[in-house]
C-alpha cells in the first residue's frame, strides 16, 4: 500500500506528537510512524520544566486533566549525601510517560493525523520527495520529521556518526509507593551515576537513574546494584528502603549517547533527541523535544505558505533556530555532566552554592529554556 501525506513523521514520542497535533490542526496531511503501541512506560526521569505551557496552551492541550504534581524545588546531593537546594526559577510538573504520550497520542489522531503502528524500516530522499517504508507499508511525502529519539535503526540506516560508537551511560526508572515530597525534583548523586526522584499523577514516585555500564556491570542485577552503589547515598537509601515498587520490574535502556547530532540530514529536520540529547541532569529533554517541535512545525507550515521559498532555506532557518534555542544548553549540560564525575569538584560546587543561594538557580537557568513565546 502506498500513501501520500505533506509531512511524514518518525517516531510519536513527545516531540514526534506535538508536531503531527501542530501541523494536523494547521490542516497539512500528516501520517505518523510508531513502532510502539500507546499507552506504555518509558524510561525517562517524568519532570517536565513549565518552559512548555505557553505553546501547550496555545494548541489548547490542558494537561491539568491529567492531575501532574506541581513541581517548584529542587535538591541535590553529592555521594556523600551533602546537600544544596534552591526554588526552581520557572518550576515544572511530573506526569508519567505512560499518560502524558497517550494523552497527547489521542489528541493528534482527534486532529486527523494518521497513525501507521509500525517500525519505519527505510527513508529516501529523491526528486524533491521522501519515500519511507515501514514493515508493510511504503508512504511518500514532501517533508519528513525525524523524531525517533535517543537511538534508532533510523539511524542505522542514515548512517549517523554517533550510531557506531559505543556510549558507557545505561538507564533504568521505575514507579514507586513511598513517602515523597510532592513539590521536590531530587538530584542524588552517587559512584557511577545520578538518580532523579520526583512525583508523578496519582501520588507516584518515579525514580530514574543513569549509570555507568562499566560500574554497573560488575553486579549481579538491579537490586544488588541499587543495595551497594545507590543506597551509599544515605538520601537514596531512605527513599529506596521506604518505598514500594509498582512495575513487576525497573524498564531498562542502554547505549545512551550524548554526542552531538545534526538537526537536519539527509533533508530530514530532526526533532527531539534526534537532533541532540541533553544529559537528563538537566532535567529538560523533554521540554526541548515539545519546543523544537514548535520551530520545525511553524517552519514547514512557512513553507508549505510558500513563504519560505526554498527547502535550502528551510533546512537554512531551523538548523539556526535550533541552534540559537538549544546549542548552548547542550554545551553547559555537558560541562555539568563531565564535573559531575569528579568528585572533589562536586564537593566544592555544593558547599559553594551553599554560600552563595543565588548561584544554584542561576545554573539552573543556564540549563533551561525561557517560557516558550507566541507570536
Ligand atoms: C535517564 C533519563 C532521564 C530523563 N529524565 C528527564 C526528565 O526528568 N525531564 C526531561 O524533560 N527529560 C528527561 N529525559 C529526556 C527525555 O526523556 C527525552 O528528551 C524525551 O523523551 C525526548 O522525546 P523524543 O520524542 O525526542 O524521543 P522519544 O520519547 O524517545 O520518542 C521516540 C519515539 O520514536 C519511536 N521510534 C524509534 N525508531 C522508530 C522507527 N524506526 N519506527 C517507528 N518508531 C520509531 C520510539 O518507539 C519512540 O516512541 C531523560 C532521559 C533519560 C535517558
Amino acid at each position: 500500500m502506498r500513501t501520500n501525506s505533506d509531512v511524514v513523521i518518525i517516531g510519536g514520542g513527545l516531540a514526534g506528537l506535538a508536531g503531527a497535533f501542530h501541523l494536523s490542526q494547521k490542516g497539512l496531511t500528516v501520517t505518523l510512524i510508531e513502532k510502539s503501541a500507546y499507552p506504555r512506560h518509558k524510561v525517562c526521569g517524568e519532570y517536565v520544566s513549565n518552559e512548555i505551557l505557553p505553546y501547550l496552551n496555545w494548541l489548547d492541550i490542558d494537561i491539568s486533566k491529567l492531575q501532574p504534581a506541581t513541581i517548584s524545588k529542587f535538591e541535590f546531593s553529592t555521594h556523600k549525601g551533602k546537600t544544596a537546594s534552591a526554588h526552581l526559577p520557572l518550576g515544572g510538573f511530573g506526569i508519567s510517560r505512560y499518560q502524558l504520550d497517550n494523552f497527547l497520542y489521542q489528541k493528534a489522531v482527534e486532529k486527523g493525523c494518521i497513525v501507521i503502528k509500525e517500525m519505519a524500516t527505510d527513508v529516501s530522499f529523491d526528486n524533491d520527495l521522501f519515500t519511507i517504508s515501514t514493515t508493510n507499508q511504503v508512504v511518500s511525502a514532501k517533508i519528513v520529521l525525524g523524531a525517533f529519539g535517543k537511538r534508532s535503526n533510523i539511524d542505522q540506516v542514515l548512517s549517523r556518526d554517533f550510531f557506531i560508537k559505543k556510549s558507557p551511560w545505561l538507564a533504568v526508572k521505575a514507579h514507586y509507593y513511598g513517602k515523597f515530597p510532592n513539590d521536590l525534583v531530587a538530584l542524588h548523586n552517587f559512584k557511577g551515576g545520578y538518580c532523579g526522584v520526583s512525583k508523578v499523577e496519582n501520588d507516584i514516585i518515579n525514580i530514574c537513574y543513569l549509570a555507568n555500564y562499566a560500574t554497573f556491570k560488575q553486579y549481579k542485577n538491579i537490586e544488588e546494584y541499587q543495595f551497594n552503589v545507590l543506597h551509599q547515598n544515605q538520601h537514596l537509601k531512605t527513599i529506596f528502603e521506604n518505598s514500594t515498587l509498582l512495575f513487576d520490574k525497573p524498564l531498562t535502556i542502554s547505549q545512551i549517547s550524548f554526542d552531538k547530532k545534526q538537526p537536519v540530514e539527509n533533508h530530514i529536520l530532526m526533532i527531539g533527541d534526534t537532533a541532540g540529547l541533553i544529559h537528563p541532569l538537566c532535567g529538560n529533554g523533554m521540554a526541548m523535544a515539545i519546543h523544537s517541535a514548535k520551530i520545525a512545525s511553524e517552519l514547514v507550515l512557512d513553507y508549505d505558505a510558500g513563504k519560505i521559498i526554498s527547502r535550502e532555506e528551510l533546512e537554512k532557518n531551523y538548523t539556526q533556530q535550533w541552534k540559537k534555542h538549544f546549542g548552548k544548553r547542550l554545551l553547559i549540560g555537558r560541562l555539568l555532566a563531565r564535573i559531575l564525575r569528579n568528585k572533589s569538584i562536586t564537593n566544592t560546587l555544593i558547599s559553594i552554592t551553599v554560600a552563595l543561594p543565588g548561584l544554584l538557580p542561576f545554573i539552573i537557568k543556564q540549563t533551561h529554556g525561557k517560557p516558550i513565546a507566541i507570536n
